[in-house]
């Protein structure tokens, strides 16, 4: 018998439950390990996924080809076309002699029609599914309050949340057993196509993922509470591509902090606590895009805020998209994206607020814009940072709470490092005329500002003054 493993957002070796599964079954009756992954072009693009993002899929899909076949596991890559196009590719396999499929669930709508319809199939045909649910480090669902519902609060979530690691503690899975040699035939289906190697300086093998992850436990999250607010140090994990595409499980994570600083991580405060923290926003997201899934329909989760009549003037987001509005943090954050795939947390809070809040910009147009471009695109993770950003979310931040871009550039680029890295064309310029540099004369080569903020920031406080009724 064949064990098929169907490979998505789960793409490793270790801490694989799906994988292992599959592989003691297979020690069980005998049998087989297949893993599949099916490369989907059209839903990716559909999605909006980066074509950075893709081009890293498909090359940890190949590093992932070598590392299962030292254990024997042929990995059958496979091109698509879109999400239906993976019943058929499924079906074709099943005259193997396929007795089960063993899968890690997906939240989002259609990635769950997909799964359906491959459900369907599998009973038709008599073979067994298994689904497994690790995504998150807490399953959706099981972090509630005490009458039962689900939080839409971050701080008594993570409260709950840290209560369960607590008494649970975390459970990874290891890497499979080399498996007895095979001689399975595989049909002819339409190979993957190879990556464009646009992503090539972020380095696919796990070895180097993990060496990353604990690298970074070990040697720079007891700083992590100093240093990761300042876009010009590399304060943070730069994990988050990773995470993404599964290359390395958020549990996996947690263990190895857990082994490296445990005490640390129950203090507040500490780096290694407020990295934890970091990675319950993650949990937290994927929590409430599965309670509420109309966000996925593109709605703000204040339903309010969604009568907001923002103008929406298309040159001011052509602007803000190529990094060109005259306010140099957010110009050299959006170049920052633009040119490398990733952008800092604290510049992504900042160009969303200014997009939204300088701009008047629906959030929506620039959670699509983040996703066509970033590496680590995650759409829990981007609508809830949007949301966030916003203040249209479940946690959000008061809508009059609005981030005066010059004074977070003051503070949190203060040698103007990270902008004169992204903006050449202010390269000569020092202390607060880097900041603002129109005070008497804007820079030759350099764009006036778009919108002056004190007067944007008022429109914003009458446009949600007026869906409020205050
Ligand atoms: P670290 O600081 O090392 O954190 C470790 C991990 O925790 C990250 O890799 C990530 O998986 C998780 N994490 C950290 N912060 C958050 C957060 N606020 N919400 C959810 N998870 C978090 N993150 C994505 O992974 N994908 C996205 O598409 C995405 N879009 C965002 C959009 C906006 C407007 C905002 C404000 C934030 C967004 N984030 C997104 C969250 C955060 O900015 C990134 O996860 C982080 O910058 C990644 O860098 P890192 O791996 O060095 O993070």
């Amino acid at each position: 018998p064949v064990h098929l493993v169907w490979l998505r957002h789960d793409l490793r070796v270790y801490d694989n439950q799906a994988l292992y599964t599959a592989c003691s079954a297979a020690a069980h009756d005998k049998g087989i390990v297949l893993a599949l992954f099916i490369a989907t072009p059209q839903s990716w693009n559909a999605h909006q996924m980066a074509p950075l993002r893709q081009d890293l899929l498909r090359r940890r899909v190949q590093a992932m080809q070598t590392e299962l076949a030292a254990l024997n596991i042929p990995l059958l890559a496979v091109e698509g076309s879109d999400y239906a196009s993976c019943e058929p590719l499924i079906a074709a396999l099943l005259p193997l002699g396929v007795k089960a499929l063993y899968a890690q669930v997906e939240y989002e709508l259609r990635e769950q029609r997909r799964d359906q319809q491959v459900s369907i199939l599998l009973a038709q045909q008599g073979v067994a599914a298994h689904w497994f649910d690790r995504l998150c480090i807490m399953p959706p669902g099981s972090i509630r309050t005490q009458q039962g519902e689900i939080y839409k609060v971050f701080t008594p979530f993570k409260r709950n949340w840290l209560q369960r690691l607590a008494s649970d503690g975390i459970q990874c899975y290891p890497k499979p057993a080399l498996q007895p040699e095979h001689s399975l035939l595989l049909p002819a289906l339409p190979p993957m196509q190879a990556p464009d190697q646009s992503s090539g300086h972020w380095p696919v093998s796990e070895a180097e993922i993990l060496t990353r992850m604990r690298n970074f436990c070990q040697q720079r999250v007891s700083a992590y509470q100093q240093e990761r607010d300042f876009p010009a140090i590399a304060g943070t994990s730069q994990l988050s591509p990773y995470l993404a595409i599964g290359g390395v499980s958020a549990q996996q994570c947690v263990a190895r902090l857990q082994l490296e600083a445990n005490e640390a991580m129950w203090q507040e405060k500490s780096g290694a606590a407020v990295w934890l923290s970091e990675l319950i926003w993650r949990d937290f997201y994927k929590h409430i895009l599965v309670a509420f899934p109309h966000l996925i329909k593109h709605r703000a989760f204040q339903a309010e805020t969604d009568l907001i009549r923002w103008p929406n003037e298309q040159a001011r987001f052509a602007a803000w998209c190529r990094g060109e509005t005259g306010y140099p943090i957010v110009d050299a954050a959006m170049r920052q994206l633009n040119q490398t795939g990733w952008m800092h947390n604290r510049l992504r809070m900042i160009t969303a607020s200014f997009l939204v809040k300088d701009l008047h910009i629906d959030w929506r147009w620039g959670e699509q814009y983040f996703m066509s471009k970033l590496l680590d695109g995650d759409f829990a993770a981007n609508n809830g940072g949007w949301q966030w950003a916003a203040s249209t979310g479940t946690d959000a931040a008061p809508y009059f709470r609005i981030f005066n871009p010059v004074t977070q550039s003051e503070r949190f680029d203060p040698n103007g490092d990270f902008i004169r890295q992204f903006v050449p064309e202010l390269s000569a310029k020092t202390g607060k005329d880097l900041h603002w540099p129109h005070r008497l004369v804007t820079p030759k080569g350099y764009v006036k500002p778009i919108v002056d903020h004190n007067e944007a920031r008022k429109q914003t406080l009458a446009l949600f003054a007026a869906v409020k009724g205050k």
